[in-house]
C-alpha cells in the first residue's frame, strides 16, 4: 500500500483536464500558468500576452460536420477569444498543422487558410510562423496567438472582489445546441431552418469578442475576465477560484439563446445547456457595483443580479 501511495503522489493520474493543469502547476511551482494567456513584460510601456490552443480531429471537431473555412476560422477564433479575455489586442500568430495523407491531397489546406486569413485580416493579426508535419490519421491544429496590452493592465481571472457584479457578453447555449443538432445527424450543408444554421454557426464559426474587450478595456472598470470556452458554470468557477471569491447566479438572469426555445421545451433543459454547454466564446467579467452606471448604455450586457 505504501508503494502504491508513493506512486500515486509522484505520477500524473489524469482525472480530467483541470486536475491535470492544477497538478502540473503545483508540482513544478509554475506561477505563470492559469489565466487565459501568460503575461510577459515587453518594455516600460507594454506587456505581451500569449496563448496556445490545440484542436484534434474527432475530439474537438469532425471534418464531416464542418467546412475547412470554418475550421480555419475557429482555430484562430478560440485563441483570439483568450487574448480578448485579457483585455489585450491580438497582433501575431503561429499556426502548426499535423496533416494526414488524405487531407494533404485535397483542397482542404487552401480552404482552411482562406478561413483563417479572413478572420486574421479582420483583426489585423499577422501570421509569423508555425510548423507542418504529416500525421498517421487525424488532423491536429496548434494555434498560438500573441497580443499586447498596456503595462500592468492585463485583466486577470484573479481580480474579482466580494460584491462585484457578474456579466456576460451575448447569449449562451447556442454553440452547444448547434453541436447537438449535428450529433442528431444534421450536417451544416444539409440544414434548412435559419435557426438551425444560426446555432450550428455558433459552434462552427464562433466570433471572438475582441471589440467588446477593447471597449471594456477603455472603460477600465472590469476587475476580472475569462472567456466562456468550457461553459458558464466551469469558467465562473475558474474565475472564482483564482479570485478567492464565491458567486451567486440567478437563473432568470442567465441570457439563454432564444433559438433554444422551440428546440428544448423544458426551461430547465435550456438553462442547463446555457450553463454547462460551452464553446460560446463570450466573455464573462466582473464589475464593482459602484461602477454599474458606466455600463448601463450597453444593451448587449445583462447583469447577473
Ligand atoms: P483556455 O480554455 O482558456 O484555453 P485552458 O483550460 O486550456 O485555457 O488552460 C488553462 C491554463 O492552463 C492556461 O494558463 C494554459 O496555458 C495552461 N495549460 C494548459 N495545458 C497546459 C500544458 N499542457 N502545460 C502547461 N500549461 C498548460
Ligand atoms: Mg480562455
Amino acid at each position: 500500500l505504501y508503494e502504491f501511495n508513493k506512486l500515486v503522489s509522484t505520477q500524473f493520474f489524469m482525472v480530467g483536464e483541470f486536475e491535470f493543469i492544477e497538478k502540473l502547476r503545483r508540482k513544478y511551482s509554475l506561477g505563470a500558468i492559469g489565466d487565459d494567456c501568460a503575461v510577459l513584460p515587453k518594455d516600460e510601456k507594454t506587456d505581451q500576452v500569449i496563448t496556445a490552443d490545440l484542436l484534434v480531429e474527432d475530439i474537438d471537431f469532425r471534418l464531416d460536420w464542418t467546412k475547412p473555412e470554418f475550421l480555419g476560422h475557429k482555430a484562430l477564433a478560440i485563441s483570439l477569444s483568450d487574448i480578448a479575455a485579457m483585455g489585450a489586442e491580438p497582433k501575431w500568430a503561429m499556426l502548426s498543422l499535423g496533416i494526414p495523407e488524405n487531407v494533404w491531397h485535397s483542397d482542404f489546406i487552401d480552404r482552411f487558410y482562406d478561413g483563417w486569413f479572413s478572420l486574421a485580416d479582420e483583426f489585423n493579426v499577422e501570421l509569423i510562423g508555425g510548423d507542418v508535419s504529416r500525421v498517421p490519421e487525424r488532423l491536429v491544429i496548434d494555434s498560438i496567438v500573441i497580443g499586447e496590452v498596456a503595462k500592468g493592465k492585463a485583466i486577470l481571472r484573479s481580480g474579482a472582489r466580494p460584491g462585484d457584479l457578474i456579466f456576460v457578453t451575448g447569449k449562451l447555449g447556442g454553440a452547444a445546441a448547434g453541436l447537438q443538432l449535428m450529433k442528431n445527424g444534421l450536417s451544416y450543408e444539409s440544414m434548412k431552418p435559419d435557426r438551425d444554421i444560426e446555432l450550428t454557426l455558433r459552434q462552427l464559426q464562433p466570433l471572438p469578442q475582441v471589440n467588446i474587450a477593447k471597449l471594456l478595456k477603455i472603460q477600465a472598470i472590469v476587475t476580472s475576465m475569462i472567456d466562456i470556452s468550457d461553459g458558464l458554470s466551469s469558467d465562473l468557477m475558474h474565475l472564482c477560484k483564482e479570485s478567492g471569491v464565491g458567486a451567486k447566479v440567478y437563473a432568470d438572469r442567465i441570457p439563454v439563446d432564444e433559438n433554444l426555445r422551440d428546440l428544448y421545451r423544458s426551461e430547465q433543459e435550456r438553462l442547463e445547456i446555457a450553463l454547462n454547454g460551452g464553446e460560446d466564446f463570450e466573455l464573462l467579467f466582473t464589475v464593482p457595483e459602484a461602477q454599474l452606471s458606466s455600463l448601463n448604455t450597453w444593451t448587449f450586457l445583462r447583469s447577473a443580479r
